[in-house]
């Protein structure tokens, strides 16, 4: 029944997108991992990553479940596909034209770039039909274009941002405040250096930004958190105090009891 499924997935994917041949059963490493759709395995074949590392193959079905996840892992190991698959997948699979798929926060502008290029890489055949677009926002850019594009350009529903100019930015726009007040997932990339001295408080008003307009806007109770890092300082995390994370916090604690 199964392979019924992935056959008939395959041949819609291969109408709609105009892609080559690909066979799911193919890839038998990451089929493991839970339905992936054809136009991810076919970026993950173009890149010739023939199975996942180990980081991607313990955090991608529990993502893919909708769970909170935390993952750690070793500099190099894949923890950015570990994350960008189910995000990817849920670029496919959205319908809510309101909504913004995913906020992607990392320390730095170069971090932020470099996580857009490898989704955008390994989403290629997703994003040429897709109404939507995956976009970095972090200094070093005009502020003034970033809000243009953001404003006018409704397609930016994956993002990768540092807090910093995140925060600049919907501290400034209501109507941007708006736009995220419905988020699907939060990412918090290498966590720890994200949480550290400067970044924290900017992180913890994005979080009071995000929250209090989700209240009033969305009845729907918190969104998907994964957060990665290489190393761990849970004292960071248990800093932080909004509704949303305390709710993490809570599944975490339930999840190691
Ligand atoms: P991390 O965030 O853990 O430091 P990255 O996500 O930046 O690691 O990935 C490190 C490198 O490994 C990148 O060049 C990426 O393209 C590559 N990579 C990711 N997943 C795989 C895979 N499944 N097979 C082979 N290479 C991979
Ligand atoms: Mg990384």
């Amino acid at each position: 029944e199964d392979v019924e499924e992935d056959e008939l997935q395959s041949q819609v994917f291969n109408a709609d997108l105009d892609i080559e041949d690909v066979d799911v059963a193919e890839f038998p490493e990451w089929n493991k991992l839970g339905k992936l759709s054809v136009t991810t395995l076919q970026g993950l074949t173009k890149l010739g990553f023939s199975k996942p590392t180990d980081i991607q193959a313990k955090a991608i079905p529990e993502a893919m479940k909708g769970e909170d996840i935390m993952g750690k892992a070793a500099t190099g190991s894949g923890k950015t596909l570990a994350y960008g698959i189910p995000i990817l997948e849920k670029m496919l699979n959205n319908k809510d034209q309101s909504k913004a798929i995913a906020l992607i926060f990392t320390p730095t502008r170069e971090l932020a770039q470099q996580v857009t290029k490898h989704l955008q890489q390994i989403g290629e055949l997703i994003l040429k039909k897709s109404p939507y677009a995956i976009m970095s926002l972090t200094g070093g850019l005009s502020i003034q274009k970033q809000e243009r594009l953001l404003k006018y350009d409704g397609s930016a529903r994956v993002v990768v941002a540092t807090p910093g100019r995140f925060l600049e930015l919907i501290e400034k726009n209501e109507s941007l405040v708006k736009r995220f007040a419905k988020i699907d997932t939060l990412v918090l990339d290498e966590a720890d250096r994200l949480l550290q001295d400067g970044h924290f408080d900017e992180f913890e008003k994005i979080l009071k930004y995000l929250g209090n307009s989700r209240k009033s806007t969305d009845k729907k109770e918190g969104w998907q958190t994964m957060i990665f890092s290489a190393t761990f300082a849970m004292d960071l995390f248990n800093k932080l105090s909004t509704t949303s994370w305390s709710k993490f916090k809570k599944g975490k604690e339930n999840a190691s009891e």
